[in-house]
């Protein structure tokens, strides 16, 4: 019988890792966690949690817009970049004392440093070696970026937060859901905001949704190109009105004072030592796994963004739950990938669960009815804005079960939220139908649409 010094051994205090810790800890197991960061991982320090506090600063100059309707007057408003960037860093710090808390009340124990496995029960933390049974890797993701002529004087979403100064002009390459958000956060903060993207912006989402989303994106000012990509950046001279010359694809230049990427993520397995130990890896450099996240070496678990099923907090926090229950529990708590409710913070919001049109038509072919509703919502009738709102019930026709909720408006990541659990329920169309609206809201739209879409 081997004695070691752990159970588990976790590499990655981010969302994954944290929630295995601590759970694990608290059912008796002894738990130790590496992180050579700031705890809470991406998601608390350069991904949810900062993003979501930038979104609500960008969201009050069209809130300043729309009260003018409403009788208000303002002046003398202005918009201070080192005051949000003091009281994010205040808050993220508050959060790193939290994640602090909870790992060490159940008894993880937290180590400083990078770490990297020696063999199948050892992992080595700056030079010190320990034993364990388990080990699971959550070391999540990094930015990608891509080789071209000035690179250096790029920026990604790392950081993109603590900025120096608020660019008067930026250009985002991306059209994935953070390079979207980013376009927002920006224009919002009256930055002067040109996105790019290779094909098409939010490319695997509910088509017809992103269409619209695409039209109130350029309506609230954000000028986006597809199908045009970057080709080189070069510095300006001191003294110049803009930073940086941009030259896109087209034979277009752009004056920018900054140029974010925001070209997807890779898993972050460098220094790891997978190979050395026989940890088996797919093409893209996300580490193999089974649907119990074990990893080709039966001691070795993975999950979260180094694992890539969905890059999200709650699935790395739910992979986390059910490796726990599998390792140190009864095995009951299972991951599910169906079903998985996802919000784009834009402005306006996208909020999304369940299948897309393209997806249910390929699955289920002409058995399908599309329920949709493009209204104004009642609070831009007298805020004068030109915003819309586009909600869409994907439907099967036999069976009437309501296989995707998509919806692009104020709230809709708030609202999609309730129907996740819906759909989850397996819930109907005539379900929908006979559940009451609470008025008036735009949200009772999706219980009142009562005529098909024609096909
Ligand atoms: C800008 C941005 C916005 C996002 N917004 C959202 C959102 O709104 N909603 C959402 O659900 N998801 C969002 N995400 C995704 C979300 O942040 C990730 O899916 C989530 O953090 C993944 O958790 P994880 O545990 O797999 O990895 P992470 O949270 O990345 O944690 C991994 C940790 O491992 C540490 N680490 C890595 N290698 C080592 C090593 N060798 N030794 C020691 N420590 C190591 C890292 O420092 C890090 O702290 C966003 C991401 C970004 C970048």
């Amino acid at each position: 019988m081997h004695s070691y010094d752990y159970d588990l051994f976790v590499i990655g205090a981010g969302s994954g890792g944290v929630r295995a810790s601590r759970m694990a800890a608290s059912a008796g197991a002894r738990v130790a966690v590496a992180e050579d960061a700031p705890l809470g991982g991406t998601c608390v320090n350069v991904g949810c949690v900062p993003k979501k506090l930038y979104k609500y600063a960008s969201e009050f100059s069209g809130e300043f817009e729309a009260s003018k309707g409403y009788g208000w007057s303002l002046e003398g408003v202005s918009f201070d970049w080192e005051i949000l960037k003091a009281n994010r860093a205040k808050e993220i710090t508050r959060l790193n004392g939290i994640y602090q808390n909870i790992l060490e009340k159940p008894g993880v124990q937290i180590i400083r440093g990078h770490a990297n496995l020696v063999d199948e029960h050892t992992v080595e933390v700056d030079g010190k070696q320990y034993t364990t049974k388990y080990i699971l890797i959550a070391t999540g993701g990094w930015p990608v970026i891509p080789q071209f002529e000035g690179a250096d004087l790029t920026v990604n979403s790392n950081q993109i937060f603590d900025l120096e100064t608020l660019p008067k002009k930026i250009l985002i390459v991306g059209g994935g859901f953070i390079a979207c958000e980013f376009a927002s956060i920006f224009n919002g903060l009256g930055v002067d905001v040109r996105q790019i993207v290779r094909s098409k912006i939010l490319k695997d989402f509910d088509a017809p949704s992103i269409e619209f989303l695409k039209e109130e994106l350029i309506k609230s000012g954000i000028n986006i190109s597809e199908a045009v990509n970057i080709k080189a950046v070069k510095k300006n001279p001191e003294g110049s009105e803009y930073k940086l010359t941009a030259e896109l694809d087209t034979n277009e230049t752009l004056q920018v004072d900054e140029v974010l990427l925001a070209l997807g993520r890779k898993p972050k397995i460098d220094g790891l030592n997978l190979g050395k130990v026989g940890v088996q890896i797919k093409d893209s450099g996300h580490i193999k796994v089974d649907e119990n996240s074990q990893t080709s070496v039966a001691s070795i678990y993975a999950i979260g963004d180094v694992v890539g099923r969905m890059d999200l907090t709650p699935v790395a926090i739910a992979e986390a739950m059910a490796f726990v229950s599998h390792v140190f529990g009864d095995g009951s708590r299972k991951m599910s990938y169906e079903n998985v409710p996802f919000a784009v913070f834009t402005k306006p919001t996208m909020g999304t669960v369940g299948l897309t049109e393209q997806e249910a038509r390929e699955k289920y072919a002409d058995d399908i009815v599309i329920f949709e509703s493009n209204f104004k919502a009642m609070k831009h009738t007298l805020s004068g804005l030109d915003e819309r709102t586009l909600m869409r019930l994907i439907v099967q026709n036999s069976t009437d079960k309501v296989l995707g909720v998509h919806m692009v408006g104020d709230y809709a990541p708030e609202i999609i939220q309730g129907f996740g659990v819906a759909l989850k329920a397996g819930a109907t169309k005539a379900q929908f139908d006979a559940t009451i609206g609470i008025h008036p809201t735009s949200a009772e739209e999706f219980v009142t649409m009562r005529s098909p879409k024609s096909n």
